[in-house]
């Protein structure tokens, strides 16, 4: 089976919630304007690296997409509540300021914006990392992810976006990938750690580091989730801890409840 890193991700917050998206496919297609801050910030971010901590040009980039989304593919349906075009672009460039003012990432840059495509048991796991760093003496690869408006988990030790990113680098495809096929053997034998950059207030979360139980413990997830989806069974988030995010949280339901003694007691 073909996983998608955040397909994944959702899985495993309501199976019920996947369902409704990729199966029924009732998912409307439109996007918040912290989506598009947060895409566009990760552009300039990369313009940032690339040109060697060049915040200037980086800052310029960002106002200049900001002001033409459309240039890089990018379309805003609708406004979140309390964001504007002038408080978001004060936002944007702000984050890449204190980004620059607090310079975490002295070391190595391995490579950013990188895209993956590993084998995973049966399955191929696909994503995307935003920046890989090594520091001198040490044997760590540090996994990197951008946050631009997400709250941060309680749990980032098992957080399953990071145990993804930290696995594919274990993987020779990994690095043929992004023609460094003699980076696998370099790094062999490194630990993998993740780490969780909160843009919004220039902080940064240890995630912690990921071990050979924790791939177990995404492959045994990835298999659960085939399994799940041959035999059509999708529970939803018991804990109802999604719901109050979730776009399907006012017709979730609705169209699974047959019994209809249940019916005329919801009904009333
Ligand atoms: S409302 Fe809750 S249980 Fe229903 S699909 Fe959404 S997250 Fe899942």
């Amino acid at each position: 089976m073909l996983i998608r890193q955040s397909r994944l991700k959702q899985f495993a917050d309501c199976p019920r919630q996947w369902y409704y998206e990729h199966v029924l496919k009732q998912a409307e297609e439109k996007v918040g304007s912290l989506t598009v801050l947060g895409s566009i910030w990760h552009y300039a971010m990369e313009v940032y690296v690339t040109l060697d901590n060049d915040l200037e040009t980086a800052l310029a980039s960002f106002t200049y997409y900001w002001a033409h989304p459309w240039e890089l593919g990018y379309t805003i349906d609708f406004w979140h509540r309390r964001t504007t075009h002038d408080s978001l672009l004060k936002r944007g460039r702000n984050m890449l300021i204190r980004y620059d003012e607090l310079a975490p990432w002295e070391g190595h840059v391995i490579g950013t914006e990188i895209g993956f495509s590993v084998p995973l048991g049966s399955h191929t796991l696909t994503g995307h990392i935003d920046k890989l760093l090594e520091h001198p003496g040490q044997t760590t690869i540090e996994v990197v992810d951008y946050k631009t408006a997400a709250m941060v988990p309680e749990k980032l030790k098992y957080n399953v976006q990071f145990t993804s990113y930290c696995y594919a680098t274990e993987r020779p495809e990994f690095w043929e990938g992004i023609d460094q096929p003699d980076a696998f053997f370099e790094y062999a034998g490194w630990k993998r750690r993740g780490q969780w950059f909160h843009a919004r207030n220039t902080k940064v979360f240890n995630a912690g580091y990921r071990t050979e139980l924790d791939y177990k413990r995404l492959l045994l997830m990835a298999d659960e989730m085939e399994r799940s989806i041959e035999a059509g069974i999708y529970p939803i988030d018991y804990s109802g801890e999604t719901c109050g995010y979730c776009p399907f949280v006012e017709t979730c339901g609705s169209t699974e409840v047959s019994d209809p003694r249940l019916l005329s007691i919801v009904e009333g």
